[in-house]
């Protein structure tokens, strides 16, 4: 008799042991339809075995073997052995969950009609490619040295200015992997963006068969994608970070756009980095993976530095005549602020609604913890343990550290100076469309942001509306830096960029350079100079420095000496283990029970527990406990170990989740 090792979207970090019946076929790959305690389950054959632990009699059969879809690859099992060991969470769960929803039932696929060609485009033509220009010298570069490389493993950071046309690039190299029989994965950060970039594939294309792979997508469109690229029917596959988890047989080049975005890190399940994945893909297909950008995440910076991946540079815009934006610092401590805006910054606005060219009021604000920070000279409460910047917390009330876990009282009065009126960075930017209406009453004002839903739906009109000029003062947050390019917009105004300055969070400077960066590349990409206007308590940040002569490799490296010295990644490797519970005590007894749980070795630190500053969400009190270490691979091993211990021993009414490579602290 055969015994097969299925995986299960259960809990449980094992693959269980099944009979094969004699009538039925299976091998590693195949999803097969089990009995599982008194229902049936869809699972994936993952292992073969000689014996089992199970006695024969209680051995129970496999009841199918499903062929609606491929067998998924050895290469696939592989990318989800390795991403299910290195994120901590089970084989079966990690697996199940990477198949589109239908494909994780137990009812089989309806028969596929002839119709149902999955990626777009008839196929029947070879795929022709219509570059849009000639291109650059830069461009030509990065195109022959990547497409050198096409059938072997090697990972490039693209690093381009905004418009210096990245995409272009990423179009000649998809038809290069195309003309080898190939197919190429190209990720974006947002669904958003999708749709821009589909239709420029699709003109460069014409023929190619094109699939789109999002969580946007209704399920049949989603598994029809995914089946085009699993099938190897898809010569280009497009999508958001899910999409590096589809099977993909001819895989021949992997692009990550915008690789810099947090968005690439799932924040639910399997917290894994889409980027890394990507990196980890290209080694087992033998491909190149491209990482393309104008602001590199450190953790991708400092591996060009170390050597592992190499940089190729695209220094300048591809259109004619266009050039970066000047950017200038407006020192708020010379020139206070009312009602949150600087004169010159309201003078230069006034100017260009005189000159009918539009403005963007860009406004930092992401969920930055509240800093005690002096504003008459500057001072912010720091951790004496770490270097890290306390966090006040309101209600116990006192100054913690959410990094190391320490608490100290509130003080009095700033230390440095004696001001008395000592008050939390990160608020005032509520009224700031009031404040506008109420100085220009005449001017259009459009607001931009994802607080609503209504808003987030009437986006794309908003947008085209802006591009069509009808509008002259905007206001937004994030969501408008990224990727939208508005013709008449000649002025960026950045309002609170101190919070990030000032942020607990060791990597808010690194955010921000990349946010104003990308929102200074709105401001006049056509013929039109634009400018760039930041206010700030702290002109001599290097950020600003670095931002104003747009020298990202200098403001690199002051952050990685500061991180190095810091004991922050990349120097070392971090993971959090967070805790959700009715009660705040006990989240914070779970965690520090936790942490006793394992032998801790010595180049591991397990860091105190720390309630989170906003802990109530969805009723429930929230903490979390940080471990670090400079090995990766002791830490890896450590929370092996610590993991199973807690999948054994946690309280089944409290949530709890591990993050490898944590992204956000809040
Ligand atoms: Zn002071
Ligand atoms: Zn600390």
């Amino acid at each position: 008799m055969n015994l097969l090792r299925v995986a299960l979207d259960v809990p449980l970090a094992l693959l269980f042991d099944y009979a094969l019946p004699e009538t039925l076929q299976a091998t590693l790959g195949d999803r097969v339809v089990v009995p599982f305690g008194t229902r049936q389950r869809l699972g994936i054959v993952a292992g073969a075995a000689s014996e089992s632990e199970i006695p024969a009699h209680k051995l129970r059969p496999i009841a199918s073997v499903r062929d609606d879809a491929p067998r998924l690859s050895p290469e696939w099992l592989e990318l989800m052995r390795f991403l299910a060991g290195y994120y901590q969470r089970p084989l079966g769960e990690t697996m199940i969950a990477s198949l589109p929803p239908r494909l994780r039932s137990v009812k089989p696929l309806p028969r596929r009609s002839p119709r149902d060609a999955g990626a777009a485009g008839d196929g029947s033509s070879p795929a022709r490619f219509v570059p849009s220009h000639v291109p650059t010298a830069a461009q030509a570069r990065a195109i022959e040295r990547i497409g050198a490389t096409l059938g072997a493993f090697h990972a490039f950071l693209l690093h381009g200015v905004t418009g210096s046309g990245k995409t272009e690039v990423y179009l000649h190299l998809i038809a290069r992997a195309i003309d080898r029989a190939r197919q190429a994965l190209a990720l974006v950060p947002e669904i958003g963006l999708t749709p821009q970039l589909e239709a420029r594939f699709r003109h460069a294309f014409p023929g190619a068969r094109l699939a789109v792979l999002h969580s946007g997508l209704n399920d049949a469109a989603r598994t029809s994608a995914w089946l085009a690229a699993a099938r190897g029917e898809a010569d280009i596959v497009l999508g958001t970070r899910l999409a590096v988890l589809a099977p993909l047989p001819r895989l021949g080049l992997l692009v990550v756009d915008e690789e810099h975005d947090s968005s690439y890190k799932q924040q639910e399940g399997l917290r894994y980095s889409a980027r890394d994945a990507a990196v980890y893909r290209a080694k087992l297909a033998g491909c190149p993976v491209v990482l393309g950008t104008a602001t590199p995440s450190l953790e991708t910076w400092h591996n060009c530095l170390a050597g592992r991946y190499e940089r190729l540079e695209l220094p300048e815009r591809a259109s004619p005549g266009s050039r970066l934006p000047d950017v200038r610092v407006v020192d708020l401590r010379r020139e206070p602020a009312e009602q949150g805006f600087a004169p010159s910054l309201v003078a230069a606005i006034g100017k260009r609604l005189a000159l009918g060219e539009q403005s963007l009021v860009f406004i930092n604000r992401r969920g930055y913890a509240p800093v005690l920070a002096c504003h008459a000279c500057g001072w912010a409460a720091g951790c004496e343990r770490c270097t890290a910047h306390l966090v006040l917390h309101k209600a116990d009330p006192r100054l913690r550290c959410h990094h190391c876990g320490a608490a100290a009282p509130i003080p009095r009065a700033c230390p440095t100076c004696g001001n008395a009126d000592l008050s939390a960075m990160g608020r005032g930017t509520q009224r700031v469309e009031e404040a506008l209406a109420a100085r220009f009453p005449k001017a259009r004002l459009v607001r931009i942001d994802r607080d609503s839903a209504r808003r987030r739906a009437e986006l794309p009109r908003t947008l085209e509306a802006i591009r069509r000029g009808e509008a002259d003062i905007l206001v937004g947050t994030q969501l408008l830096a990224k990727g939208h390019d508005f013709p008449g917009l000649t002025l960026v105004g950045v309002l609170n960029a101190d919070a990030a300055l000032l942020s607990t969070d060791y990597r808010a400077p690194e955010r921000l350079f990349a946010v104003l960066e990308q929102v200074a590349g709105r401001a006049g990409r056509r013929d039109r100079p634009g400018e760039v206007m930041v206010q700030t308590r702290y002109p001599g940040h290097p950020l600003f420095a670095a931002l104003a002569g747009h020298d990202y490799a200098g403001f690199a490296a002051s952050q990685l000496a500061e991180r190095r010295a810091a004991g922050f990644p990349p120097f070392v490797h971090e993971a959090a283990l967070r805790a959700e519970a009715k009660k705040l005590d006990s989240a914070m007894r779970f965690l520090r029970e936790a942490a006793r749980l394992v032998a801790v070795p010595a180049e591991v630190r397990v860091y105190d527990p720390v309630p989170h500053i906003v802990t109530r969400r969805a009723g429930l009190e929230r903490a979390q406990l940080l471990v670090q270490s400079p090995s990766r691979a002791a830490l890896q091993d450590f929370l092996a170990a610590w993991s199973a211990r807690l999948f054994q021993t946690a309280p089944r009414t409290l949530h709890w989740h591990l993050d490898v490579d944590p992204i956000e602290f809040d």
